[in-house]
């Protein structure tokens, strides 16, 4: 009877079964966050996934088997008729996917469950990377130069490039995980880049609207976790994710900034989050020139792969957060209730070869995941797993965290050299010699740090 009641004190005010809509790692840390809050949980899932960690671990699995893969995630249909089959009274994302899928969080509403992101209105305007930029910068916050509306042709590109110089970038608007993007020098390749970007986009996102941005050059990655309930919002310090391959990120950190400028820009994207009244986690990415100057990039209205990072430097359970916020509940946490303690830092163990970043899926016959002081891994990996190729090849997620940048260095050393997945190639070999590099460890790293770098 007691521990009834001390599980009924946890359970949050709405939800008594959430409904996973994701796979792999992402949906064992969504279940380990429901577990903790005392809802029961359900999960939908592919055939390649019938018998991975996290469909075992839960309570209800919905099988939604598909020829193609990656339908079992995408069929909107499917997941809202899985959601009230098992009667739901959420549906958590994770992230990819439908993650930022308005139309998705649309139908769920309809259908009168509670979609565990921000609206399906704020979420159409995030996910409009040109309406984005414009919102956050009448609220302050600093964005490159570039267009203020989709680019109709070469011609008008040029005339954009022109006026802010080259290099210049060329992005989709509906973009998302790099696709597309064109970095052009000079006007001879202006043409092609925008044919290029604009055709890469329609095939991906079946929007071919793209937009001019000015091209940082040595630009850092740097990005602000936030949570906000829709009126209020606060902000987790920063991470540093400069160390990108295919503009996305494999080594990520922190905390990177002093104080001051953390405060600053905090400010900034907690203003940012309120004036679209957000709700949920949310992180507001930026590229930082070497003049320490800031360039809004995107807000990412979901989970983040990294978000560990922060859980580690501020000891908040950041899923168990956005769940709550989702239910009905205000943050509860004020600004300063919210501390950075020493220095942690995620490497992403991915089944990719360290050489090229080619997939390297297979079975894995011997899984042995690190641990110790300062060390925690987010993994569906486990000894017989066979990872599905179809999927992204993000395996295991290894994090350190240490008083100092040095501690948490070599804590993350020290685990990689003790992890085994034999069956399959990771990034490990990569990881370990960026952790003893020397620019690396003087913090010297910009966004092009591998390509500038010869790891072989
Ligand atoms: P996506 O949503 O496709 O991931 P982002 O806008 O978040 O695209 O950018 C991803 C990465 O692409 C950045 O971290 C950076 O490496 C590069 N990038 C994007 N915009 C610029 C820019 N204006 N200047 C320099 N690099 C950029």
């Amino acid at each position: 009877m007691d521990s009834n009641v001390k599980r009924l004190s946890h359970k949050t005010m709405g939800f008594s079964r959430v409904l996973i809509a994701n796979r792999g790692e992402i949906a064992l840390r969504i279940l380990r966050s429901l577990r903790t809050m005392g809802t029961e949980v359900a999960i939908i899932h592919g055939r390649e996934d019938r018998a991975s960690l996290p469909v075992r671990l839960s309570d209800y699995a919905v099988p939604i088997y598909r020829k193609d893969p990656l339908q079992s995630y995408l069929d909107i249909e499917a997941i809202v008729e899985a959601a009230k089959s098992v009667n739901a009274d959420a549906v958590h994302p994770g992230y990819g996917f439908l993650a930022e899928n308005s139309a998705f969080a649309r139908r769920l509403k309809d259908e009168g469950i509670v979609f565990i992101g921000p609206s399906p209105e704020v979420l159409e305007l995030l996910g409009d990377k040109i309406q984005a930029r414009s919102t956050m910068a009448s609220a302050g916050l600093p964005v490159a130069g570039g267009s203020d509306h989709p680019v109709e042709n070469p011609d008008e590109a040029n005339l954009i490039a022109a006026g802010i110089g080259y290099p210049v970038i060329i992005k989709a608007a509906a973009g998302g995980g790099g696709i597309g993007m064109q970095v052009v020098v000079s006007p001879d390749d202006l043409d092609s880049a925008f044919r290029l970007c604009s055709s890469r986009a329609k095939s991906a996102f079946g929007d071919g609207r793209v937009f001019v941005e000015k091209y940082i050059q040595n630009a850092q990655h740097i990005e602000f976790q936030v949570l906000g309930d829709g009126t209020n919002a606060v902000h987790f310090g920063e991470r540093f994710c400069s160390i990108q391959r295919r503009h996305q990120k494999i080594l990520e950190e922190g905390p990177w900034l002093d104080e001051d400028t953390r405060n600053s820009m905090g400010q900034k994207v907690v203003e940012g989050a309120r004036t679209v009244g957000y709700s949920g986690l949310a992180t507001f990415e930026f590229l930082r020139d070497s003049d320490g100057e800031f360039y809004f990039l995107e807000v990412n209205p979901r989970v983040q792969v990294e978000h560990t990072v922060t859980e580690q430097l501020t000891g908040f359970d950041l899923v168990s957060l956005g769940i709550r916020v989702a239910s009905g509940e205000s943050i509860g946490i004020s600004q300063d209730q919210i501390q950075l303690t020493g220095h942690a830092i995620q490497a992403r163990v991915n089944a990719e070869k360290p050489t090229d970043f080619s997939p390297a899926p297979g079975r894995l016959w011997e899984c042995l995941l690190p641990s110790g002081p300062g060390i925690r891994v987010d993994s569906h990996a486990c000894s017989g797993y066979s990872m599905p190729r179809c999927f992204d090849s993000l395996l295991a997620k290894i994090i350190s965290h240490g008083r100092d940048r040095e501690e948490a260095i070599s804590r993350l050393d020290a685990a990689l050299r003790e992890t085994v997945l034999d069956g399959v190639d990771t990034l490990i070999p990569l990881h370990r010699k960026i952790l003893q590099e020397p620019n690396f460890l003087k913090k010297n790293v910009t966004i092009s740090y591998l390509e500038d770098h010869n790891f072989g």
